[in-house]
């Protein structure tokens, strides 16, 4: 494991809610409690909550809904996102795209665009925390000002990691502002980089991380939710969202309900992922293949055919090993598809899922890999270093990335 912690790893498929720590539920809970609100959970589904032990898939849904509840304002959010964030950085990944479904509450004062802000500042927030950064300035900025539209009512205002959060933005480390919604962006081709370094050496050094966000669209959204997501999303491209997901409940939902809203996403320049193949609906995972994604999630419960049908469209995929044997889509980790993926050489990419719930990291999960498949530590370098291709990063950020790879593997 501590092996697998020196090696610069990329992370694709890690969901907000689910990569919350254990100890910021119980302490958002008691934030709750000492304002005199009643609590969302009991007692007993908030130790389910935080036990990270074996649960179904079935399971693992209404967990999250009981998560959710919990995790209800702006200052959660932002400090979960920052707290996330600062996780992977810890554990030496060098690049994240993290994705989370944005939701509306009216109850709480939230849309699914003051969501959205909510979460890009606490990412932001903990990239200005970053080593090598300046401090974050929360007294000379009015963060709330109309000339920085959309800064006002999603800053991060509650505690992240003991400190307060102020919205400090990615304005103070790059160069130049764009005018889609306020925030700076770094110099080159493409999207945001929203990084904790915009200086080469900073990541090579190992002491940064470039964050990217993803929107999900949940099942359980009809068409014209899941087309709001994909605007919002491109609309928060100048912020760092660089793609979209479909993920949720395979139990729930249809093919043709989000499918329109995805290709609008891909039209528009957004990278396109999908769970698929979670539990066995062949009908549907033909279909997701024949719409092309840029990548795709799980794909445990596949036929003979579909099996041939992914291996022969190479399409990348995005595999977590814990996840899928807590959640017995898989029955164990030596008889995980990844072996199979790996050795035929379809592009596979190692990642977390829900680090928080599933109590993993993804040092943990390469260290599986080593132990499950056989895997040395070179390979384990190697199979980091091909992630960056998947990734949805512009070709500036890539080629970054492959440096910190090259570096890396020349001391494996
Ligand atoms: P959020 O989007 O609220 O930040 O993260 C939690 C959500 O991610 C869940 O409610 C669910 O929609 C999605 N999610 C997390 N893990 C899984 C998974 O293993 N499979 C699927 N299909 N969805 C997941």
């Amino acid at each position: 494991l501590l092996a697998c912690r020196q090696i610069p790893k990329v992370e694709l498929h890690a969901h907000l809610n689910g990569s919350v720590r254990p100890q910021t539920i119980r302490e958002i809970l008691e934030e709750r409690s000492a304002a005199g609100e009643a609590l969302p959970v009991t007692e007993l589904q908030l130790k389910d909550i935080t036990a990270c032990g074996d649960r179904s898939l079935a399971d693992c849904f209404r967990l999250f809904d009981l998560i959710h509840a919990i995790t209800t304002t702006h200052a959660a959010l932002s400090r979960i996102a920052a707290e996330v964030v600062r996780d992977f950085a810890e554990d030496r990944v060098v690049y994240l795209e993290l994705r989370t479904t944005p939701k509306a509450r009216p109850e709480y004062g939230m849309t699914k665009e003051s969501y959205i802000k909510a979460v890009l500042d606490g990412i932001e927030f903990a990239l200005s925390q970053q080593p090598g950064q300046q401090p974050c300035d929360t007294t000379s900025k009015d963060l709330s000002s109309p000339s920085r539209p959309g800064r006002g009512d999603g800053a991060p205002k509650g505690k992240v990691d003991g400190r307060e959060a102020a919205g400090c933005t990615l304005g103070v480390m790059a160069p130049r502002m764009d005018g889609c919604c306020g925030v700076a962006l770094s110099p080159a081709d493409g999207p945001a980089a929203v990084t904790s370094d915009d200086s080469a050496d900073g990541i090579t050094d190992g002491v940064g991380i470039i964050v990217k966000l993803l929107l999900s669209i949940d099942r359980r959204e009809d068409a014209a939710a899941a087309l709001e997501t994909v605007q919002l999303a491109a609309r928060y491209k100048c912020r760092g969202v660089v793609g979209v997901d479909l993920s949720g409940n395979p139990y729930v939902g249809s093919w043709a309900s989000w499918s329109e809203a995805l290709a609008v996403a891909r039209a528009a320049g957004l990278g396109v992922t999908l769970h698929a193949g979670e539990v066995y609906t062949p009908f549907e995972t033909a279909a997701m293949l024949a719409f092309r994604p840029d990548r795709l999630g799980h794909c445990c419960r596949l036929d003979r055919e579909l099996a041939e049908a992914l291996r022969s469209s190479a399409i990348p995929l995005e595999l977590c090993l814990t996840s899928n044997v807590l959640t017995q889509s898989v029955p164990s980790y030596p008889e995980h598809h990844f072996a199979e993926l790996y050795v035929a050489g379809h592009p596979v990419v190692l990642c977390t899922d829900d680090s928080g719930v599933f109590g993993t990291t993804l040092s943990r999960e390469y260290a599986i890999a080593a132990t499950a498949f056989g895997l040395s530590m070179s390979a384990l370098m190697e199979l980091s270093r091909k992630s960056v291709e998947y990734t949805f990063a512009n070709e500036q950020e890539k080629q970054r990335l492959r440096s910190i790879m090259d570096r890396a593997s020349a001391t494996t």
